[in-house]
C-alpha cells in the first residue's frame, strides 16, 4: 500500500466534511439565497466519491457499469429536480407558515456557535430521518423502503435509489420549526448528503475510529444493505450512526453481498410500482409470497 494513498483514504471523508463546515461557516451573504449552491455542493461530493471508486475500489462485485450508472443518474436527476423541490413546496414552507402562524420561536438557537447551530441542525434531521427508517423496517412502509434495499451493489449516488415516495418520506424534517440561520441549516444538508454519499461508496477508506464512531460509514450500512429482511434491522442512521448506538441498534461489522428476495434486482418502473405489490396481489386474490414478515 502506497502511503500517499493511504494517507488520502485515512483523511478524505473527516477533511470533507470540514472543508463543507468551512465553506458555509465562510460563505457570503449573496449565495444563500441561490438554492443552486447547496445542489451544486451536493452533485459535486457525489461526483468525486464516484470518482475515487476507481481508484481504492472496495468490492469488484460492486463494479459501477452502464446499467448501473444510467440508474444511478436518473436517481440523482429526479432527487434534485423533482423530490427535493416538492419537499420545499409541500412541507419545509407549510412548516414554516404554521410555525409563523404559531409564533413558536427559538432564539436562543440564532445565539448559538456556528459549530453547535450545525451540530442542532445535523442532529434534528438525523433524529427524524432514524426513527422513519427505522419504522420503514418494521410496519407497512416497508412496502415504499424495500427498493433501496432491493439494489444489489453499493455505489456513491446509490443513497438516491428507491421508490420516489420513500424518498420524500426519508427526507422529511422538522428543521424549519427551528430559529437557525440558513447556512447553518445548508451546512447539516450538505454534511448528511456527503456522509450518505461515503457511506454507499465502493471505496476502501481507512476510516479513522472517531469518525466511525459518530458518523455512518459503508461499514455498518453495508451491513444494514446485507441479505435476509432481519439482518437489515439495524444500522438505520443515515449519517449520524451514533444513533443506532444511542438507541440499541447498531451492530458492527459489514457485508459483501446485498439485496433482497435472492438478490432479485428491480428495473426503474418496479421500483416506481413496488409499494402497490399488496394492493396487486390482493387483487389476483392470492397471497404475495415475497411479502417480508413486518
Ligand atoms: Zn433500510
Ligand atoms: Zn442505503
Amino acid at each position: 500500500m502506497n502511503a500517499t494513498k493511504k494517507i488520502v483514504f485515512t483523511l478524505f471523508q473527516p477533511a470533507t466534511l470540514a472543508l463543507i463546515v468551512l465553506f458555509w461557516a465562510f460563505a457570503p451573504a449573496s449565495l444563500l439565497d441561490k438554492a443552486w449552491i447547496i445542489t451544486a455542493i451536493s452533485i459535486g461530493t457525489l461526483v468525486l466519491v464516484q470518482a475515487l471508486e476507481f481508484i481504492n475500489e472496495r468490492h469488484t462485485g460492486w463494479r459501477l457499469d452502464r446499467r448501473e450508472f444510467l440508474t444511478d443518474l436518473f436517481y440523482v436527476g429526479l432527487y434534485f429536480a423533482v423530490i427535493a423541490k416538492l419537499e420545499t413546496k409541500l412541507a419545509e414552507e407549510p412548516l414554516a407558515s404554521a410555525k409563523q402562524a404559531l409564533g413558536i420561536t427559538t432564539v436562543w438557537a440564532m445565539h448559538l456557535p456556528f459549530v453547535a447551530q450545525v451540530a442542532l441542525a445535523l442532529f434534528v434531521m438525523e433524529f427524524g430521518q432514524y426513527w422513519l427508517h427505522r419504522l420503514m423496517h418494521n410496519s407497512f412502509l416497508w412496502w415504499t423502503h424495500a427498493p433501496h434495499h432491493h439494489i444489489t451493489q453499493l455505489n456513491a449516488a446509490k443513497g438516491l435509489v428507491g421508490n420516489p415516495l420513500e424518498l420524500f418520506l426519508v427526507s422529511l424534517s422538522v428543521i424549519a420549526v427551528f430559529d437557525l440561520p440558513l447556512n447553518a441549516v445548508f451546512c447539516a444538508y450538505n454534511l448528511t448528503g456527503a456522509i450518505a454519499a461515503f457511506a454507499h461508496a465502493n471505496v476502501r477508506f481507512y476510516t479513522p475510529r472517531w469518525y466511525s464512531y459518530l458518523f455512518t460509514t459503508v461499514e455498518p450500512h453495508s451491513l444494514h444493505h446485507t441479505v435476509g429482511f432481519n439482518e437489515t434491522r439495524c444500522n438505520y442512521a443515515n449519517a449520524l450512526i451514533l444513533c443506532d448506538r444511542m438507541f440499541g441498534t447498531f451492530r458492527q461489522g459489514e457485508a459483501s453481498v446485498v439485496g433482497q428476495e435472492e438478490r432479485k434486482r428491480l428495473l426503474i418502473s418496479q421500483q416506481f410500482m413496488f409499494p402497490f405489490r399488496p394492493l396487486m396481489a390482493m387483487i389476483r386474490g392470492n397471497q404475495d409470497k415475497s411479502a417480508p414478515p413486518v
